[in-house]
């Protein structure tokens, strides 16, 4: 490898040094990024959860109320036909019979809520349970990366300081070359393989695999503009 290339291959070397504090950085915000979304969904359900408990438990008061006027209702046109003191007979039946029939249907109802009500508690604990669990996980999450910070600011500033010393005494087109790869975000060096560039598969002219061999010249891919780096 040409020397000058040699010292921007260093210079890569440094920078994913860097790049890996700053990947371990991420993760660990991501983490606790992740842990805080997730734990606010399992909240916001949970909250659902119990406004559907609160109106499911109106109902539930509400169904109990008419079942009691419609019991009172029929037992007193029940208790005119047994003294005998009912002004229209047939109507005291039939209102009898009209509050049997209504409470039936309240009472149907009522199960069904009972049944929703209970159905909502159990989902409602799991909820809770999963909540808890997230809770204790963020907290873990966040005390972890509490306490990588300092010491990983310090390396990060450390492999920042090498980094930026890796770039002295690097020609500036080269420097420039290798900022516009790393701003694509592309890997900065590619082998040659079989003749061949593993950045973008195109053959390398084998003169300048002779010459990139030799070291007699910076090797620089003419397809994809990567620095060549190992010959196999
Ligand atoms: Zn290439």
């Amino acid at each position: 490898m040409h020397e000058d290339l040699l010292k921007v291959y260093a210079l890569w070397g440094k920078e994913q040094a860097r790049d890996v504090l700053l990947a371990e950085w991420s993760g660990l915000n991501g983490e606790v990024k992740r842990l805080k979304e997730a734990l606010a969904t399992k909240t916001a359900e949970i909250q659902e959860l119990l406004e559907q408990t609160e109106s499911l438990t109106t109902q539930e008061r509400e169904a109990n109320r008419k079942i009691e006027r419609y019991t009172k209702r029929g037992q007193k046109a029940q208790k005119a036909i047994d003294t005998g003191t009912a002004t229209d007979f047939g109507m005291a039946l039939e209102q009898v019979s009209a509050c049997t029939k209504l409470i039936d249907e309240v009472e149907t109802e009522l199960l069904q809520t009972m049944d929703e009500l209970e159905n909502t508690a159990e989902i409602t604990a799991s909820k809770r349970q999963a909540e808890a669990q997230l809770s204790a996980q963020l907290e873990h999450a966040t005390g972890a990366r509490d306490e990588r910070k300092p010491s990983l600011k310090v390396e990060f500033d450390a492999a920042t300081a090498e980094r930026d010393g890796g770039r002295e005494g690097i020609w500036r087109d080269l420097l420039t070359r290798y900022d516009r790869l790393r701003a694509k975000k592309v890997m900065v060096f590619a082998d040659i393989v079989s003749g061949q560039c593993t950045g973008c598969y195109i053959t390398v002219p084998s003169e300048q695999v002779s010459a990139h061999r030799r070291a007699v010249e910076v090797g620089v891919c003419r397809s994809c503009g990567r620095f060549l780096g190992e010959v196999s």
